[in-house]
């Protein structure tokens, strides 16, 4: 099956492009408004699975710079949007530091132009899964002070890759190099025990070749030995959910039963380490 995760050929659908499609962003091709319209038309409401995962992020950097963190490395940092890290960092800290990794070459572009001119981001083009290039990157090393506490994001992407691919290795690789106080954030699909997730999941491999949901303990062992903060591995919508204004805001009051099937399918988590 071809494996559609990163590329430059606008006639195959991109993840990124998806996504940012499922998001209301302008920046995809038909291709991926394909793939989308069927997410959009045949599970309406899934949308939400993104919005909700988008929002999650947002408190969850609010959260890690409230902490005292002030330099992030953001895997699979997809195509810029309406609020991306450093933006949000820095309202709550103004000297935050941001490197943005993906693999797609349009994510990576669009990333570069948003920035060009800020000294305190830089934009990687890697592999997650051969986190040492990402490490050992000059323009990383020139930003990145890695003797001091760093904030490392995993938000919707570790579910892109197969069993096969180990995707706690790179969670462990750079839990191994930072220093005791570095926060980890992951959001990933989350198995239900309903039709619309084996649906979703089909089309998703379908589609992209790629794409495994997980259990709530599969997700919890991609944290390694990593200590999980309150409130723990939650669905994205319910983690600290009054946490951020209204774009990022989640729902406060809520508990699992009132949030929709799609709400249900994508969970969340910080951890740090000691
Ligand atoms: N992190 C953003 C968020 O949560 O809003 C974007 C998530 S988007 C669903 C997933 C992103 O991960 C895409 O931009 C895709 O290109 C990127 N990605 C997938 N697999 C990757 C890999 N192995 N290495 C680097 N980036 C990857």
């Amino acid at each position: 099956m071809t494996d559609h995760i990163a590329n430059d050929d606008q006639s195959k659908p991109s993840i990124a492009r998806i996504y940012d499609y499922l998001l209301g962003g302008t920046d995809n091709e038909p291709a991926d408004r394909e793939i989308g319209d069927l997410f959009i038309k045949e599970l309406p409401g899934s949308p939400a699975i993104a919005r909700a995962n988008r929002q999650a992020l947002i408190r969850a950097v609010g959260a890690m710079a409230d902490a005292g963190i002030a330099q992030f490395v953001d895997l699979g940092s997809g195509l810029p949007t309406a609020d991306n890290v450093h933006q949000v960092a820095r309202r709550h800290n103004a000297e935050a530091r941001v490197v943005y990794v993906d693999h797609d070459p349009v994510a990576v572009a669009r990333s570069r132009a948003l920035l060009d001119g800020d000294e305190r981001t830089t934009v990687v083009q890697a592999d997650l899964r051969e986190p040492a290039g990402i490490h050992d990157d000059p323009a990383v090393r020139e930003l990145i002070d890695f003797e001091r506490p760093l904030g490392v994001i995993f938000s919707g992407v570790l579910h892109h890759l197969n069993d096969s691919e180990r995707p706690a290795d790179p969670v462990r690789w750079w839990a191994d190099r930072v220093p005791g106080g570095s926060l980890f954030y992951i959001s990933h699909f989350r198995s239900g025990e309903n039709g619309e997730a084996r649906v979703l999941e089909q089309k998703l491999q379908a589609s992209l070749g790629r794409g495994r949901w997980r259990t709530d303990e599969e997700i919890t062992a991609l944290f390694g030995g990593l200590d999980v903060l309150e409130p723990g591995l939650v669905p994205c919508s319910l983690w600290r959910p009054d946490n951020a204004g209204p774009d990022g805001a989640g729902r406060p009051g809520a508990d699992e039963r009132e949030l929709t099937v799609w709400e249900q399918l994508i969970s969340c988590a910080l951890a740090r380490k000691a």
